[in-house]
């Protein structure tokens, strides 16, 4: 099969050929469909991610076939359609995964980064993690869900009831998180890059209520802000636009350093969290939530070998929405 391999942190992809794995007991072999490039991926070719297991293939958004079963495998079937979170094994027995936190497993293995990822023809996954998905839409329109919808989805859910959201960095998770929000009822306030006025163009037709550069103030106190950009300096302005008593939630794995700022920003009982990986459970609720809420994911689409032009495109912000892989 064809993949794109990471060899060492700071170089290119590079195609190679590998044997098509076979799946171990509870593994089930997957023909990928598509791949969605995840800023993460970025994170991990830019070397900002610890200890990855290399060479690696990288890729957690991952739509395919069930092409094999393999041993004990129950609930699926050959030719079914699954997709593939970041989220890809948990101990199960750690006092995190004891109380329904397996997100913050200290063993968890992650797609793409210690477990093989979707930048390939083929891969494998362990069934338990993986979501049954609809025949429908095409899967690069799917693809941006398994990884922009799920943890965005988690932002969104750790920020309550939030009627006027703030989301900062309009690009893959926040314009599906955009389309949930307006569906739950909220006001959506989205906040670009200085002078992006392409990407506040695109919040707008996705139905915010208001759009700026993060240098502007919002015209209303926020009840909440999810940060999607790996900016912490948005992390103090941010805090400065949200109301007494709400929450500033930084959604992304890595961030720059967050700049040092008067307490008073926090004071008011402001309260400022991230949000880590996903648990299956939000892939369940997702999911769920996505079959009654019509999403339209804007993907940019790319051929498996050119991985790198669709990193590079990412890094550049060169479109709206997600860029996805075609396999
Ligand atoms: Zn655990
Ligand atoms: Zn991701």
């Amino acid at each position: 099969m064809r993949a794109m391999l990471l060899d060492r942190p700071g170089t290119p992809l590079r195609l190679a050929q590998l044997p098509v794995p076979s799946p171990a007991e509870g593994q089930i072999l997957l023909a990928v469909q598509a791949c969605g490039v995840c800023r993460t991926d970025l994170h991990l070719v830019d070397g900002e991610l610890p200890d990855p297991v290399l060479p690696m293939v990288p890729g957690h958004e991952i739509v395919g076939t069930v092409a094999a079963l393999g041993p004990g495998v129950q609930g699926l079937h050959i030719g079914q359609r699954v997709g593939v979170p970041w989220l890809g094994w948990t101990c199960g027995h750690c006092r995190y995964c004891r109380r329904g936190q397996e997100n913050l497993c200290e063993r968890a293995r992650f797609t793409g980064y210690q477990l093989p990822g979707g930048y390939a023809e083929y891969t494998l996954a362990d069934a338990r993690y993986c979501f049954a998905l609809p025949e429908e839409p095409a899967p690069e329109h799917l693809a941006p869900l398994l990884c922009a919808g799920l943890i965005g989805y988690r932002a969104l859910r750790l920020a309550g009831d939030a009627q006027r959201l703030g989301l900062y960095g309009f690009g893959a998770a926040a314009h599906i998180i955009a389309q949930v929000a307006r569906a739950q009822g909220r006001e959506v306030f989205a906040l670009t890059r200085p002078g992006d006025t392409a990407s506040q163009e695109f919040a707008r037709s996705l139905g915010a209520v208001w759009a700026g550069g993060s240098d502007e103030t919002p015209p209303e106190l926020l009840d909440a802000a999810l940060i999607f950009a790996p900016a912490g300096s948005l992390v103090p302005t941010a805090l400065q636009h949200v109301d007494k008593g709400c929450c500033v939630v930084c959604a992304g794995i890595h961030m720059s350093d967050i700049p040092s700022f008067p307490y008073a920003w926090l004071w008011g009982e402001r309260q400022l969290r991230s949000v880590a990986n996903l648990t299956r459970r939000d892939g369940a609720e997702f999911f769920e939530l996505a079959a009654r809420t019509p999403l339209h994911t804007e993907v940019h689409c790319f051929a498996l070998e050119q991985a790198n032009e669709a990193l590079e495109q990412l890094r550049r912000g060169a479109f709206q929405g997600a860029a996805v892989l075609r396999i």
